[in-house]
């Protein structure tokens, strides 16, 4: 066999879910990579530890330029999840980026950014996804060639267990049930993280900053009312799943310091404004008739994502570009058949035996 050229990519939090669906494909088809992690403890950190051709290297991303060199140190690539976990967002989204431009050898620069809604429109930013546009704007300054993804509502959010917003809590008869702030019929964006985004990563990577320069790409595969959603889970798991509209998100435990206010802000922004996930214009394409756009994911009143053009309707989609990059997503049903009960089972629950 002859020796091919090899890349190397830089990724940090390398085993957050983002990160690690990267690094298994990037591995398997000969990248190398240099993932920061904070920890090596844990199953995900010594599963990435085993496959070829990954180095991982531990530390905290806070205040630690001299991480950051050595993560960048002759990388050709970088994806750059930054979490809020590790420290400062905003501080450490702009080091990674000056690190990046100091190693002089990045070609692309893939940042996973999410909306500061207050830009877009009449509506509170939440603080979670509000500092990732900030860092978003600074690498754009830098002059870094750069891409920035926006990863939809993964699948794999929903539990069992008693985690705020995405509880699919189990009824004594055997049914499940969503409750969440989001309307019934309110379009929302999924992603299956684990499954999708690396293929859809590479693919970017492929293309290059010569077609994907600046670019805003929408990480998501399916657009599902909540009602759908629930409509998914039970054609999957064979018992009645229902949606319950409540305008309070439940907090039945400890949760990380900041994500409280995430929450209100995500019960004003989507459960009283009813605001597009995705506020972006790119996002949400006029729809016919309207100069003013009505996208797939408006909000108040959006339209189907149907568009007329020179040859008829034609259909507009935030997940076009995403299905482009990758054909072999997974599905929310697919989801709730084939993994939903494997990760129930991990932790501990026996309702599916
Ligand atoms: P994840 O939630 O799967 O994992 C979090 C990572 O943080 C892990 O690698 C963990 O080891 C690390 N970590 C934990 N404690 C830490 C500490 N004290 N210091 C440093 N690191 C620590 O990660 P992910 O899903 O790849 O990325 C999370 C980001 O994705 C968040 O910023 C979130 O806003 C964003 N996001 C999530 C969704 C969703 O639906 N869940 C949707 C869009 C965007």
């Amino acid at each position: 066999m002859t020796q091919q050229p090899t890349k190397t990519i830089a990724v940090v939090n390398a085993t957050g879910r983002q990160a690690a669906s990267l690094i298994r494909v990037a591995s398997a088809v000969g990248f190398h990579v240099r993932g920061q992690v904070h920890s090596l403890k844990g199953i995900i950190a010594a599963e990435l530890q085993s496959l070829p051709n990954v180095t991982l290297i531990e530390g905290s991303l806070a205040n630690n330029p001299g991480l950051m060199d050595e993560l960048f140190r002759g990388a050709q690539l970088a994806f750059i999840n930054t979490v809020s976990q590790a420290g400062d967002e905003v501080a450490i989204g702009r080091a990674l980026a000056d690190a990046a431009k100091r190693a002089g050898t990045i070609q692309h620069y893939i940042y996973s950014s999410m909306p500061d809604h207050s830009v877009y429109g009449p509506w509170p930013a939440l603080p979670l996804w509000a500092c990732k546009f900030t860092v978003e704007n600074y690498v754009r300054q830098l002059g870094l060639p750069c891409t920035f993804v926006y990863a939809g509502i993964y699948n794999n959010n929903f539990t069992s267990l008693p985690y705020p917003l995405f509880q699919m809590e189990l009824q004594p008869d055997g049914s499940f049930e969503w409750r969440a702030p989001f309307p019934e019929d309110m379009p929302l964006p999924w992603l299956d993280a684990e499954h999708d985004v690396g293929p859809a990563l590479l693919q970017i990577f492929k293309d290059g900053p010569q077609k994907w320069h600046g670019h805003r790409i929408a990480l998501t595969f399916e657009t599902l009312t909540p009602v759908q959603v629930c409509n998914a889970f039970s054609r999957a798991l064979n018992r009645r799943v229902t949606y319950r509209r409540v305008p309070k998100i439940e907090i039945k435990v400890k949760i990380p310091a900041g994500y409280r206010e995430q929450l209100e802000g995500i019960e004003v922004l989507f459960g009283q404004l009813e605001a597009p996930y995705f506020p972006q214009p790119e996002f949400n394409p006029p729809a016919a008739g309207s100069p003013k756009g009505l996208g797939p994911l408006g909000g108040k009143g959006a339209g189907a994502g149907m568009m007329q053009g020179p040859g008829g309707v034609v259909s507009q989609r935030v997940t076009d570009e995403a299905r482009q990059l990758w054909q072999g997503w997974r599905d929310m049903e697919e989801y709730a058949r084939e993994v939903f009960p494997v990760e129930e089972e991990a932790n501990g629950l026996d309702w599916m035996l």
